[in-house]
């Protein structure tokens, strides 16, 4: 049931490049917390941070390792806005709000530069990203998003750039043009995680690692969250559990689970490349997405390897069938050697919104980044953190988010997303 549980790391290059080691300790005897957080990824770890720094006593259980899940996998790159079109929530919660949802997209990048800079995290920081368009109607959509967040909200970081434009940075022929934002930019996940880990420690958050937490019990005036072990009783409970929810029991959840599809992701890395040939690949290391629906994500490590993701449904070889979506975009790598290959969920919601909010008084929870979580994660930290010291507002704006529910459990939801991954490749042929 708890998949997770007891794992260790899946073998990377994020593993396999990390800058420093971490092995903590199970919780085995009760301890007592301000704040219990469930899980040890870039949220977890966020809200730990914020509520540390404010002289909160907190501990951490994650039930396998620190960065263990989506946080230590990802591709990587911190990008501003939301998946779902910004005119979407001016809709749903007026301009006002809406503005203040895009503003605070911006600061989920800030959050990451401060937190590089305060705590000294090494971990290949990078700012430049760019979305690019694989046909003329989906390069509409990019000048739209651009017209969009310039009127309404005078971000000025953004570039429009047309294939020859985008040709000067960028080897490949695929791509009709693209839109630069200056702001967003790209990081080693695995390490900004690790590096997050040391300054919750080093403010004296007890984290526990192999410390899966099987039940949640409210009681008057406290919780206790029982690991497989012990427990810990605590005022207030964080659930970042993300896209594990599903596989946590309902005395954990409380039904927030319905909330999210996980959709798995790979990404390959290439053998280091040479200076000329990463050249021919991206020169201004800029990070790269397409704006299908099922997409491609990649850009270039510190140490000049190809990082190549693709969101698919397929359960051949993935390794090859990555290696081809990579040659499709850059032939020019034929010769490459792949060296790693990995997988894991990212915790989309149906619609693509954030879900952020709060089980009961107590109990909060942030999830369903749909692709965002690199930079949403550090923002949501924040935001619940205020919550707990008593300022909800922010998050009471995200609460008044419409988050659709999948009904039926885990078959239909396995079926719905299978279901969905074929749709969305034909939208993307064809739309
Ligand atoms: C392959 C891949 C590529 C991605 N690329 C990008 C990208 O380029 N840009 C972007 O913005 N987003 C990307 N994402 C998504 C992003 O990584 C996530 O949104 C983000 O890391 C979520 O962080 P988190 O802390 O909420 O969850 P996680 O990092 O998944 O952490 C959850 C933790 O909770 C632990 N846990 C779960 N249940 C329990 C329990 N009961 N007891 C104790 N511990 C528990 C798990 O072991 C896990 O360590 C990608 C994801 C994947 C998988």
């Amino acid at each position: 049931m708890l998949t997770f549980a007891h794992q260790e790391h899946v073998s990377s290059y994020y593993f396999d490049s990390r800058n420093q080691d971490f092995q903590l300790p199970p919780l085995t005897q009760l301890e007592r917390a301000d704040v219990c957080v469930i899980g040890a990824g870039f949220f977890g770890l966020s809200a730990a941070l914020e509520l540390a720094e404010k002289g909160k006593k907190v501990v951490v259980l994650e039930g396998a390792r620190v960065g263990f899940g989506a946080s230590g996998r990802s591709g990587g790159q911190a990008i501003n806005g939301f998946e779902e079109g910004i005119d979407e929530y001016i809709h749903q919660v007026g301009f006002e709000k809406a503005r203040q949802l895009w503003e605070m997209s911006l600061e989920a990048i800030d959050i990451i530069d401060e937190r590089i800079a305060k705590y000294g995290i090494q971990c290949d920081w990078k700012k430049g990203y760019a979305t690019l368009a694989l046909n003329h109607r989906r390069m509409d959509d990019l000048i739209e998003m651009e017209k969009a967040s310039h009127k309404n909200f005078g971000y000025q970081n953004m570039q429009l750039w047309d294939k020859a434009k985008l040709k000067q940075h960028l080897g490949s022929d695929i791509y009709v043009g693209g839109l630069y934002d200056s702001h967003s930019g790209h990081l080693h996940p695995f390490n900004y995680c690790l590096g997050l880990a040391k300054a919750c420690l080093d403010l004296g958050v007890q984290i526990f690692e192999q410390s899966p937490v099987v039940d949640l019990i409210e009681k008057s005036g406290c919780i206790e969250v029982k690991t497989d072990q012990s427990a810990v009783i605590s005022q207030d409970v964080i659930l970042a559990t993300n896209a594990y929810i599903d596989t946590l029991p309902k005395s954990i959840h409380h039904g927030i689970n319905r909330k999210i599809m996980p959709v798995e992701s790979f990404i390959i890395a290439t053998e280091p490349l040479s200076q000329a040939v990463a050249d021919s690949v991206i020169n201004n290391g800029m990070s790269v997405c397409d704006n299908n629906l099922l997409l491609d994500y990649y850009r270039l490590s510190a140490d000049n390897r190809l990082l190549f993701g693709s969101d698919s449904s397929s359960e051949k070889n993935m390794v090859e069938v990555m290696r081809k979506n990579m040659l499709h975009v850059f032939p020019q790598l034929e010769e490459v050697k792949i060296d790693y290959g990995w997988a894991g969920p990212i915790d989309m919601t149906m619609n693509a919104t954030p879900h952020f909010g709060r089980i009961s008084p107590h109990i909060y929870f942030a999830q369903g980044y749909s692709g965002h979580g690199v930079a949403l994660t550090g923002l949501a930290g924040r935001i619940i953190a205020e919550a707990i010291l008593g300022n909800d507002e922010r998050l009471q704006i995200f609460e008044g988010l419409k988050v659709p529910s999948v009904y039926g459990g885990k078959w239909v939801k396995n079926l719905a997303t299978k279901i969905g991954v074929k749709y969305y490749q034909f939208l993307d042929k064809y739309r």
